[in-house]
């Protein structure tokens, strides 16, 4: 028997001239709209442990994921090597997009439509405007972000679809990044059409960001967060890179919307079971006060920084793969079957040196390979030092002599690296 449809939500064609589509959100998996919140609990976390940039917070994983990635072979080191190249022009234009001025007046209209219609001309297939929301700011960027731009503009930018499906490989980070660099060109000119009519902007991404934006798009009814802890938007799932301009033009917002993906996820799991690094929970728990599941990083960055930026759990969501109206179609019409879910179509995957996994097996590691450096760079160097100094409690004068000046050349050299780019988004500590 068909499940019953609970809610029609049309959304614009995925390119500029496509026709809208409608998808057909089955009774069974309504929630409620973007995702289940407790607006004191987040204050609370936001006021009393503010959100801090993982480039800076996780610093010491971050510049060894980012060598381990990079000295991969000598064409990721090329690749690599280029795309920083590319990307330090456009890093530098984001950090200061903030300075420049309005080129033009006002005119007291409001201006929604004009800058959705701009933005999907230039490429962007989700554009969606919400309130700049001060609880996802980092912590060190409360003091560059400019305090008098009470709008975001969300805007999603899709990355290849055939070499997505390769990840994870060379093509694929040639998607990830390529995207990247060209969010670069493509704000500038919205951005510029956004000063036009008289207006202030500032632009988060791509790659150095004021904070998280997930948030943000699900509030600004773009999609809704997945089990693999990115945001499912209806036409490409998490295939796309995010950027938000915060602006004052008049904008009016967009709701959030329930596309039923927050019970899907409970239901799919595709994602949980597949991830070679076992870093993803089946069960929602409530964080910062937000229910979602959440990754274990820890799991995760060791397998990210030695296979090609891992991404299987982009890979293997159906949302990602086919599409949501075809995926919730195919659950409403066969009475709640996942689309694509237990076949090597949807599942299975290529791991570099360990082979070929299908439905059910996964990749093993030994228990030291999930071992990384923790915390920021310069603390690191300290519970390193502490660590040597214990175990070579009975070493010598002359060798302790040693331990503290090797101690004191590595501290110099993280303060040195302070403000270079320290992970593969380019992403500054400062
Ligand atoms: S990137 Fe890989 S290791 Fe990390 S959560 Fe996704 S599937 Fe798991
Ligand atoms: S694979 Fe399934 S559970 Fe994971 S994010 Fe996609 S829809 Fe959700």
């Amino acid at each position: 028997m068909a499940k019953k449809v609970g809610l029609f939500i049309e959304r614009p064609g995925r390119n500029h001239g496509d026709e809208a589509i409608t998808i057909s959100v089955p009774e069974a998996l309504m929630t409620e709209p973007g995702i289940p919140k407790r607006d004191r609990d987040v204050s609370f976390f936001s006021r009393e442990d503010p959100i801090e940039n993982m480039a800076l917070s996780e610093s010491a994983s971050a510049e060894w994921s980012r060598e381990e990635r990079i000295l991969h072979s000598p064409e990721a080191t090329e690749f690599f090597d280029q795309h920083e190249r590319n990307m330090e022009p456009i890093v530098e234009w984001v950090r200061h997009s903030g300075d420049l001025e309005p080129t033009g007046t006002p005119s007291g209209v409001d201006v929604t439509e004009a800058i959705r219609l701009k933005a999907r001309e230039l490429g962007y297939s989700e554009v969606g405007f919400t309130r700049n929301d001060a609880h996802y700011v980092y912590q060190s960027r409360k003091r560059p972000m400019r305090n008098d731009l009470p709008h975001a503009i969300c805007l999603a930018l899709e990355q290849d679809y055939v070499k997505t499906q390769t990840i994870p490989s060379l093509e694929a980070e040639d998607t990830h990044f390529g995207t990247y660099e060209d969010q670069g060109p493509l704000s500038q000119e919205l951005t510029d059409f956004i000063r036009d009519l008289g207006y202030s902007i500032q632009v988060s991404g791509p790659t150095w960001h004021y904070g998280p934006m997930i948030p943000l798009f699900v509030q600004a009814g773009l999609g809704q967060l997945g089990a693999n802890g990115q945001l499912l938007s209806p036409h490409f799932g998490s295939r796309a890179r995010l950027q938000i301009i915060y602006t004052d033009a008049m904008v009016t917002h967009d709701d959030p919307i329930d596309y039923g993906i927050h019970q899907f996820c409970n239901e799919c799991q595709v994602c949980v079971n597949r991830c070679p690094g076992r870093a993803l929970m089946p069960d929602k728990v409530w964080y910062r006060g937000v229910e979602k599941n959440k990754l274990v990083f820890k799991r995760c960055r060791p397998v990210m920084a030695r296979y090609s930026g891992c991404g299987i759990c982009m890979k293997v969501c159906p949302i990602q793969k086919y599409g949501m109206k075809p995926v919730m179609e195919h659950y409403i019409e066969t009475d709640g079957e996942i689309l694509g879910k237990n076949t090597d179509n949807l599942e299975g995957f290529d791991f570099g040196d360990k082979g070929y996994f299908g439905p059910g097996q996964l990749p093993t590691f030994e228990r030291t390979f999930f071992d990384m450096p923790k915390g920021r760079a310069e603390d690191w160097v300290l519970l390193e030092f502490r660590d040597k100094l214990f175990a070579n409690a009975a070493a010598n004068g002359k060798e302790k002599e040693e331990m503290w000046s090797e101690f004191r050349s590595k501290v110099e050299e993280s303060i040195d690296r302070r403000g270079e780019a320290v992970d593969m988004g380019m992403d500054l500590g400062v």
